[in-house]
This record gives C-alpha cells, structure tokens and sequence, in this order.
C-alpha cells in the first residue's frame, strides 16, 4: 500500500471530531491495507509498536530543523521561525516540500512499510553516529514526499499526529472492517487484556476471532486496571450489591501491578508505563515473598512511617515516582507497603473469569504478610452500621475510605473498565459534598494585573467516552501557589496548538488551544446547568453542566491518561444526584 493513501486519509480525518465518521474513515482506510494493517494501525495511534515494548518513537525538534534546512536550502533559523508560526512542525515540513516540489518533479512512490521501517529505525539507531543516520533516514523520507505525506511523517516523528482518535475509537472502526458489532465489547476486552492494537487488528484482518476472544491477561503485558463507580452512603452501595459485598480499605497511594515470570519482575503504574526502575525495592521483596512461578497481582503502593508504621498520604510518594537518581537512598527513608487486592494470573492461567473472593482466596495462599506486602484490609459484610465503623476506622488508619467489591460469582476482573462491581466511598462524600473530579486541560488564557506575562486560567473539560470527545466544564483560576502559575506556561508549551483540538467540544475560544494531555484534579462547590459549557449537552438536552468555583487541589493526576480523567456522564450523574464535587 502507498503511503499517500494513508496520507489522505488522515487529512479526511483531520477535518472531523465525530466519532462515527471516523470511526467509518478509519474502518475504509483498514479494509484496503491488506497485509499493511498492523503498521497502519500503529500509525494511526501516532506510534510504531505498543506502549509494553519500549519502544518510543521520535526525533529531537531541532534534528527535525536541521534536516529540513538541508533539504530546502533555507537556514536553520528561517525553518524555526515558520515552526514558530505554524506551532507545527509537520506544517513547516510542508511548508518546506511544498516551496521544493514547484521546482522539483513528481516524489516518488513511498511505500507504507518502506515508511515505516524508516520511522523505526529513527526509533531504535543508538549509540556513535546515530543522530546522522536518523538524519539521513529522515531526509530520505522528506526528499520523496509530498507536502501532504511530509506533514504527517514529521507529525508522527514528532510525537503529535493529532488525529484525535482514541483507541475505543480505533477499536470500533476494526470491529466495523472485519467483524460485527455483537462482538465489539469482547474485542475491547481483549485489548484492555493485552493492549497491542497491531495484534488485535492482525487476527481481526485474518479472521481469527477466537484467538483475540481468548486473549487475557499474560504476565510482563501490562492491562488495563479496573475501575471503580462512586456512590454517597452505605446504604445505596448495599442496595446496589444486592445486600452484601467485601468492604476494603481504600489506600491513598499509587496503584500498582506487579508482574512476575521466570524469575523476572516488571512492576506498572496505573496507565500502564512500566515503573520497575523506580521501585527496585519493591521488585527485589517481591521475588523474595512470592511463591509461584508467574504471576500478575494489583495492589496499591503506600508509603509508610518505619518508626510508627503510621501511613503516609500519597504525595510522598509520587515525589519518589519521577525521581531517576538515588532511589536506593529514598526507598529507605520512605519505604512503601503494597497492599495487594487482587490476583489477575496464576502460573499459566488467567484469573479474571474467577469470582473476586476466589481470587483473593488465592492471592492470600501466595505469600506471607510483612512489612513490603499485605493484603487490603476487609470486611465481608451486609450490615450497615458495622460497615460504617469499619469506614471510620479505615479514616483513622490514614485511609480515604472504602472500596466496595461484588462477590456474587459475576465478581470478574474487568479490565479498563469503570462499572458497578467496584464502588468506591470516600471520606469528602460524608462531609455531604462529593468526590474531587480529574479534569482535562485543554485551554489557556493570558493573565492580566498580577499574573500578566503568565496564564491566569485554565479551560478545563471532562471526557466523553460515549462521544470520543472532551467537553468543557469550568475555567479554573484558583488554586494555583505562585510556583505553579510561574511554572504553567513552561508546562503547557509543547502541546500548545494553533486550532482548536479535533477532539474538543467548547463554545468558549480560549487564547492558547492546548492539546487534551495534562489532567488536574480540582474540588468544587457545585454542579449546575450552564449555557457556555458542553459538558453533556447532548445527552442533557442542550444544556450544558459546570462545575462552580473550581479550585485547583495542587495534585497533578500524572498517573491518569486524558481518557481516563472524570466523564462527562460522571458529572451528569452527581448533578443527577445533587451531589456536588468535594469542597474544602
Ligand atoms: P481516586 O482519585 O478516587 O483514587 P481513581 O480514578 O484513581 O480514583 P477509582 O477507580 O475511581 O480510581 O478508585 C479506585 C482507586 O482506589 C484505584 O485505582 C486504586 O488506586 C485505589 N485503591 C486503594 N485501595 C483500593 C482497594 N482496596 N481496592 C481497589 N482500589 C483501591
């Protein structure tokens, strides 16, 4: 297949932020790629192979320059201006080719594998004389492009294809070219089992259903983490259970999946980025605690007081997490316990189908309690106030509340799912306000009197899975210490975008358009109807929602992805519920 084709598809889709319409363009664009499909897959998720391998694709901005510069003739710095100017650089490229294909003949034929091998090996050349063969591979590609294909080469490279399709998106466009709808939910499963779009698609194109029917988990593959829904007593989350459920603590810490196999442990964050690096501890008392031969568990990271063994709230630890240089050192002034709660493979069998209180049976058999691995703390109960003083405690012991689990035998681990078989209950519900939401941010606007020179609010949006969209829901401008507001600008810089994101629904036109990458967690004072914001406008009858008073909390959710941030249809449901976002 040519890459042009591809190429012009991407520009249809470039132009569109429904979700139908993509999702048709794509399932197109799939239906033609023959045995091209898993690299276009990959292409289209702006990558070259999923996130699990490691591999990251990409060239530093100013190589990018600087073969352009020797492709056109033009100088480094004129190049960089135009880059300035179109905030693109997979425009500039264009910009570039186009000025050169007037005097030039007709580019030749580029290839999708041809492109893509080419992108890999920009990828994965390392060590002496790399940044010239990355240059070459690249200016390779320039020279034998159109305008149109140079745009989206450099975009991909440049890690910003901004096509504006989720994976659910994808997901459902290979379901439409190769299978039917009945089946979608099992392919969706299977992905968030083992999220390898390429590998999905492939055995989609082939026909081969069952095999991605029977993909689950498997250790050293990363999966999606189960989700939990939120309700505000403990009397409708019993209700909701069918009057029983295993109460948990619910820990403030980092979530945590740690997978064993042959010997061999990989641990990983709540979005599926591998973290062992930043645990060595954790990995080390692993193997050392655990019994079996594979495994995957999920748990959460907790750092604790070594002289009292009172818990630490989770801030310590995240200022651990990005930390590269003498982990050693902090692991023993901050040493962390991993409270497991679950068992999602066991020595060459998935666990998920399992009831939730079968897999935790197992899970308890594994190893022995100590100071780096315990279980969740629980209660399996349907009595009310015995629950409700299992809540308080919880509080006092340095907890968030409370996790309600199903164990009726429909108990399953579902992966990358937010539903009913998990509800959590927090402390700030009981304060007759609600939980804190995770926003998106998605604009920026200039301040003014104090603050000029720096942004003084945000445009901060929910994401709407059933759309693939992101909607707005308050301006935040509260919240922020004077290092944070000094720090905004240097943060947003690289996803600042000339137009607004395909994927973003606003009626609000902010100065900086930012691409929906950075999520925040805010409190509020409540939600109410609003004539500028779209959040839920069509599911609420053209009426939007907002968020009043929003408040930045100080947390940044670096371990949220924007899809995974506060839905639309959570914030309908607290309005439904008269509930209002957490208030301090
Ligand atoms: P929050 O911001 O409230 O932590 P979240 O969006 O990160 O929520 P939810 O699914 O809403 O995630 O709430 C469950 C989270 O609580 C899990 O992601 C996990 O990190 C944490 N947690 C702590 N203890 C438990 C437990 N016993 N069982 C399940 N999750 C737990």
């Amino acid at each position: 297949m040519l890459f042009s084709e591809v190429a012009e598809s991407f520009s249809r889709m470039s132009a569109t932020a429904k979700r139908l319409e993509l999702s048709s363009m794509l399932a197109e664009l799939f239906r033609k790629c023959g045995e091209d499909l898993r690299m276009v897959v990959y292409l289209v998720q702006g990558k070259l192979a999923p996130d699990f391998s490691g591999i990251e694709t990409g060239m530093a901005e100013k190589l990018i320059i600087k073969a352009l510069s020797m492709i056109s003739g033009s100088g480094e710095a004129e190049i960089t201006k135009d880059f300035v100017e179109s905030g693109d650089l997979g425009q500039t490229a264009g910009n570039v080719l186009k000025s050169r294909i007037q005097s030039t003949l007709v580019p030749s034929e580029l290839s999708v594998k041809y492109v893509f091998d080419s992108l890999m090996k920009i990828a994965t050349t390392a060590g002496p004389g790399s940044i010239n063969t990355k240059i070459s591979l690249y200016e390779y590609l320039m020279m034998n492009s159109s305008a149109s294909e140079a745009i989206f080469i450099t975009r991909i490279l440049n890690g910003k294809l901004r096509l504006g399709v989720s994976d659910a998106t994808i997901l459902m466009a290979l379901t439409e070219a190769f299978s039917s709808k009945e089946h979608q939910e099992a392919i969706e499963e299977s992905y968030n089992f083992h999220p390898d779009m390429g590998m999905i698609a492939e055995h989609l194109r082939e026909g081969d259903l069952d095999t991605i029917l029977q993909t689950g988990p498997e250790p050293m593959i990363p999966c999606r983490v189960m989700l939990a829904e939120r309700l505000p007593s403990v009397s409708q989350i019993l209700e909701k259970m069918g009057g029983k459920a295993a109460f948990e603590y619910k820990y403030d810490g980092l979530r945590t999946q740690i997978h064993m196999k042959d010997g061999k442990i990989r641990i990983f964050s709540r979005g599926n980025e591998e973290t062992t690096a930043n645990f060595p501890d954790i990995a080390r008392a692993f193997g050392r605690t655990f019994r079996c031969k594979s495994c995957i568990v999920d748990g959460e990271a907790v750092p604790y007081n070594p002289e009292t063994g009172e818990l630490y709230p989770f801030q310590v630890v995240s200022q651990r997490r990005g930390r590269k240089y003498s982990i050693e050192s902090v692991s023993q002034e901050i040493p962390l316990t991993v409270f497991l709660f679950d068992l999602i493979y066991l020595d060459g069998k998935p666990m998920n189908r399992m009831p939730y209180m079968e897999r935790r049976k197992r899970l308890g058999k594994l190893f022995r309690e100590n100071e780096d691995f315990k279980l969740a703390r629980q209660l399996v109960s349907g009595d009310e106030p015995e629950i409700t003083e299992f809540f308080h405690q919880s509080i006092a012991d340095g907890c968030e509340g409370i996790v309600a689990k199903n164990v009726t035998d429909q108990s399953t681990y579902r992966a990358g799912a937010r539903g009913w078989l998990w509800i959590k209950f927090k402390r700030d519900y009981q304060e007759s306000v609600s939980d804190t939401l995770d926003l998106v941010v998605i604009g920026a606007f200039s301040g003014h009197g104090k603050r000029k020179g720096r942004y003084g609010a945000l445009l901060m949006a929910s994401y709407n899975r059933e759309r693939d969209v992101y909607e707005t829901v308050c301006k935040l401008g509260t919240g922020f210490t004077d290092e944070t507001l000094e720090s905004l600008t240097r943060i947003f810089e690289p996803y600042i975008s000339r137009t607004k994101p395909a994927n973003v629904v606003s009626k609000i036109e902010p100065d900086f358009w930012l691409e929906p990458v950075k999520v925040m967690e805010i409190n509020g004072a409540e939600i109410t109807l609003s004539p500028v914001h779209t959040c839920c406008i069509e599911e609420n009858n053209g009426e939007g929602l907002a968020v009043r008073f929003p408040r930045f909390t100080g947390r940044w959710r670096q371990d949220k992805r924007p899809e995974q941030a506060t839905q639309s249809r959570e914030i309908l449901e607290l309005f439904q519920m008269g509930k209002n976002p957490q208030s301090r």
